[in-house]
């Protein structure tokens, strides 16, 4: 009976890492929990009153994408903020799929922000070559982890300032380690939900923070982590940069089709 509750426990435990849950508990650099508390910027954004037609048409989309992809999720592998982090950088410009490729050895040989710093600059390029712009990728991961553990005792913060001030960590990175790690809301702007927020019509801008904010006003607060999923699956399905499949999306009669 014990051996069957056992096999039980490790079989949701792997349910849970597959969906890219952490599996150790999270910790902010100070509080020892997370902080939930939005950036000023975020405050901010998420305050100013948005086009009320915009905001509609924004909803109305969000909730066919949400049926239409009930399981969406990150797509990196990972099993503790510090992964979810390393993983982030490393996607930049690369497929997540090969991203989860180079993490599952990365992460056997890398456990700690100190085993990223006394691994020469070479080895780490050549262990991450494959996801491309490696030497800068190295560099990054290096500056990140060195400041880990001189501003944060080695613990990733749940914290945007915080995250942000880490070396090569951006907005983009710091929402998706917050809202996936830590459950703290956050829209990740990546190339997908760029696109599909041009083409939907929801922003003019081009530069990803800007973008973030005017999408902010358009969404709840705590559906922005699962916005960017479902944006991100609608855009890999649906509305790729080549050749977006029009006749068949789902969100076809909202979309002003601003391709
Ligand atoms: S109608 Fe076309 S451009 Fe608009 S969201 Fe759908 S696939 Fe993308």
């Amino acid at each position: 009976m014990a051996g069957t509750k056992q096999k039980r426990k490790a079989k949701i435990m792997k349910a849970k890492r597959t969906k890219g849950y952490p599996k150790m508990p999270v910790s902010s650099s100070k509080a020892g929990r997370p902080s939930q508390k939005p950036s000023k910027k975020q405050a901010e954004a998420a305050h100013r009153a948005p086009d009320p037609n915009i905001q509609k048409r924004a909803l109305a989309i969000f909730k066919t994408l949400s049926n239409e992809f009930p399981d969406a999720r990150c797509m990196l592998d990972f099993a503790s903020p510090l992964e979810l982090l390393v993983a982030t950088i490393l996607a930049s410009q690369c497929t997540d799929k090969q991203v989860n490729i180079v993490t599952s050895k990365l992460f056997r040989k890398y456990a700690s922000p100190a085993d990223y710093i006394k691994t020469p600059q070479e080895e780490l390029e050549e262990d991450i070559r494959s996801t491309g712009f490696f030497r800068n990728k190295a560099k990054s991961l290096k500056k990140c982890c060195q400041s880990l553990i001189e501003k944060h005792n080695g613990i990733v913060p749940a914290d945007m300032e915080a995250l942000t001030s880490l070396g090569g960590v951006g907005r983009k990175t710091a929402n998706c380690v917050l809202g996936n790690a830590f459950g703290i809301p956050g829209i990740v702007v990546d190339t997908h939900v760029l696109r599909l927020s041009r083409r939907m019509g929801f922003t003019e801008e081009k530069n990803a923070d800007k973008v973030e904010a005017d999408l902010m006003p358009l969404i709840p607060q705590k559906e922005w982590t699962r916005f960017s999923h479902v944006m991100a699956d609608h855009g890999r399905k649906y509305c790729a940069a080549r050749n977006p499949l029009c006749d068949e999306c789902p969100v076809g009669h909202l979309c002003p089709k601003l391709i």
